[in-house]
């Protein structure tokens, strides 16, 4: 069956739930006056904690065609953990997608392979879907490890995870050097690791299971390059940050196929 494409928005730690309410007002409005295509590609945001019960309610109400989540869950369930939030929570707020092993988390929060497996397992067990971030720094890629070092990060995110849950996540491809720094990677950068990705992944389970997973990139993805990247064969969506604040900007991420 076709991967279809999946465009997802990373807010990061942007817009308090007044100005998100705008946001996705705006975006539906100008995916609706554009004659967005659902059955071409799914879009999605991914907002901070305080504005999820804002966009669940906005998007449920209007019955918009944007999938929500969040950008991080807790590795526990529930208890003394202060200042937490846990996937049985997002479930709860009827959250799709949660974000797990970001670049900033790893970096900023030391978040290490082993935590991004825990997160992306607790993801699952609440019937929502890990988008488990992945991807090499500026000096890996220059010493030209960024297959191996972006493959072993892959194997430790999905230790313990079923070929039938792995068919159902994602992966998102995000070399670090890219992120926000404006330096998209090559359509021919993106697909050698993405490409590797589901091969490794059909080593690791089965055929149809590499056939089945999404991997993302993303990296300073824009709507007048998102389409070299989305023409390579494994590069299944986008995950995006600085565009996807901008409505006008993420509803041409979203509508690649036009
Ligand atoms: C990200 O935050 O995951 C990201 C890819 O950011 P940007 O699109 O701004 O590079």
């Amino acid at each position: 069956m076709a991967r279809k494409p999946l465009m997802a928005g990373n807010w990061k730690m942007n817009l308090d739930h007044v100005e998100a309410t705008g946001l996705v007002q705006k975006l539906a409005w100008t995916l609706k006056d554009k004659g967005y295509d659902e059955s071409k590609s799914e879009a999605a945001v991914l907002v901070p904690f305080t504005d999820i019960r804002t966009v669940q309610t906005l998007i449920e109400a209007d019955r918009l065609p944007i999938a929500f989540g969040a950008q991080d869950v807790s590795t526990q369930e529930s208890g003394a953990y202060t200042g937490e939030i846990s996937a049985p929570m997002l479930a709860k707020l009827n959250c799709s997608y949660v974000a797990v092993g970001h670049s900033e988390r790893r970096q900023y929060h030391g978040e290490d392979d082993a935590t991004v497996n825990a997160k992306a397992k607790k993801v699952i067990e609440h019937g929502m879907t890990p988008i488990i971030c992945v991807g090499e720094g500026l000096d890996i890629r220059q010493a030209g490890n960024q297959v191996q070092y972006t493959l072993d990060q892959v194997k430790g995110a999905l230790d313990g995870i079923s070929a039938a849950q792995v068919a159902n996540l994602v992966i998102a491809y995000e070399p670090v050097w890219a992120i926000g720094t404006g330096e998209v990677a090559t359509p021919e950068d993106a697909q050698e690791v993405c490409g590797a990705i589901r091969e490794e992944i059909g080593k690791l389970y089965d055929a149809p299971t590499a056939e089945a997973v999404r991997i993302q990139y993303g990296g300073s993805v824009k709507a007048k390059n998102v389409g070299e990247l989305m023409a390579k064969p494994d590069v299944d969506g986008a995950l995006v940050g600085g565009a996807s604040l901008d409505p006008e900007e993420f509803a041409g991420i979203v509508r690649f196929y036009e």
